[in-house]
């Protein structure tokens, strides 16, 4: 233990479970790289003002959670707290929309900085696999997000999520839908914090996780009766491509999100393992955005899945994730001429994409063996002065326990042999 520690509401991935953490990272962006999503990478912070207009002024993310900073030149920053406004904003600067067909899809993966009450699935760092389909406005495209998402959680081995599904109408029908129920909110009896999101962000209202403001939300009018015609055809295509594609879904009308930017497709992905931290992703429709952060229409669509809350569906499962042992052969020598022989042996494997290790530091035969047992490794390769003196090493087998002289010439050659069988 050092003076320090990692920061309130932050941990950090060490082996061997952050091998889970990047195994599951990868398979939430192994359907995106087969769906035509090209890997996007942007930086860690932005001007502040990107957030606060793309997010929304009325958001927890800008009100409460965004961590911000001067920098010696002035300049306001943020830590990027969410990754759409990112994405939509480089795409805009590298004109990736003018250069060849719609929509622009994009995936990323990378940290993500909110200043939250720390809990359980709730941290000041976290991790996101993200994507987002810009600048085409087709229910095929709501839904192939929906479809693969689906299927990165289903290849995990995740069972119990359940896929919720809403629309917020566009900027035709949603105002209509905002005045009727700030009426009816206006009735209620609020405390003056959500009185004044009311008049702010009403449908922020609808999320209210508290049992005395849901209490008093029974009967309020819901966006599925306001929605225009335009919007409820789109959202029936949306439903009917899902469950086509055999993705179940449930309707949520109460489903907001809460983010500003949303226009009809709203949806979230809740697992019931988690307690109250139970969104793993969530995503939408936000045909809006980039005329927000001064582009030109480019409706698109988008989610962001939660690595971090993944992870921890997966335990509440019980879902053991096959990671593939990262060493397969150890190499284990007994004296100096041994270490320079089976030093070559190593290398030469890794370069013919063994993945291998050796015992350093001299710490004699039971210490590296128990480093080659720690390893997981399938094979060990043992040597002193008297095998080498007749040209052989030791191949051990770890699961068998059977041990065989090979030649030293061949040992990389049979290797590779028993490792392919
Ligand atoms: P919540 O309602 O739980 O605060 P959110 O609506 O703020 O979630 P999004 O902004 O939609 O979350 O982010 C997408 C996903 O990122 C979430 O579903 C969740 O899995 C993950 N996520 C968001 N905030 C955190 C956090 N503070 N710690 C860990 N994961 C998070
Ligand atoms: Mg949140």
């Amino acid at each position: 233990m050092s003076t320090f520690k990692a920061p309130k509401g932050t941990y950090d991935l060490t082996p061997p479970d952050s091998a889970k953490y990047l195994a599951v990272r990868e398979a939430l962006a192994a359907p995106l790289k087969n769906s035509g999503y090209g890997y996007i990478e942007t930086p860690g912070f932005e001007d502040v003002a990107l957030f606060s207009r793309g997010v929304g002024e009325s958001t927890d993310i800008v009100t409460k959670e965004m961590y911000t900073l001067t920098t010696k030149g002035g300049s306001q920053l943020a830590l990027r707290p969410e990754g759409t406004a990112s994405v939509l904003r480089a795409a805009l600067e590298a004109n990736l929309h003018k250069l060849g067909n719609l929509p622009v899809k994009l995936w990323y993966s990378g940290s993500y900085y909110r200043y939250e009450r720390p809990q359980k699935g709730r941290y000041r760092h976290f991790s996101q696999v993200g994507a987002e389909a810009i600048g085409a406005e087709d229910p095929a495209l709501d839904a192939e997000l929906i479809i693969l998402a689906d299927q990165a959680y289903r290849t995990l081995g995740l069972r119990n999520f359940r896929i919720l599904l809403n629309s917020l109408g566009d900027k035709e029908c949603r105002p209509v839908y905002r005045d009727a129920l700030q009426g009816f909110l206006r009735e209620l009896d609020l405390d003056e914090e959500t009185r004044r999101r009311i008049e702010i962000n009403p449908l922020r209202v609808l999320d209210d996780k508290r049992s005395e403001v849901q209490k008093q939300l029974v009967g309020a009018p819901v966006l599925r009766d306001y929605l225009c015609d335009a919007c409820k055809a789109y959202h029936e295509e949306v439903r009917d491509l899902l469950s086509a594609a055999g993705v179940a879904y449930e309707d949520d009308e109460k489903l907001v999100r809460g983010l500003d930017y949303y226009t009809r497709t709203t949806f979230e992905f809740v697992h019931d393992g988690l307690g109250s931290q139970s969104a793993v992703g969530g995503g939408g429709r936000y045909d809006g955005l980039s005329e927000m952060i001064g582009g030109p229409a480019l409706p698109s669509v988008g989610w962001a899945l939660g690595v971090d809350r993944t992870v921890l569906a997966l335990e509440a499962e019980g879902v053991e994730l096959e990671l593939p042992a990262t060493t397969s052969v150890f190499a284990v020598p007994l004296g100096e001429e041994a270490r320079r022989v089976l030093f070559g042996v190593v290398t030469q494997l890794r370069r013919d994409g063994v993945a291998a290790d050796f015992a350093y530091g001299n710490r004699g035969l039971k210490g590296a063996m128990k480093s080659a047992n720690r390893s997981g490794a399938r094979f060990t390769v043992v040597a002193g002065e008297r095998d080498l003196a007749e040209g052989v090493v030791q191949l051990k087998d770890m699961e068998s326990g059977e041990q065989t002289a090979v030649p030293l010439p061949e040992i990389a050659g049979t290797i590779r042999e028993c490792l392919a069988r």
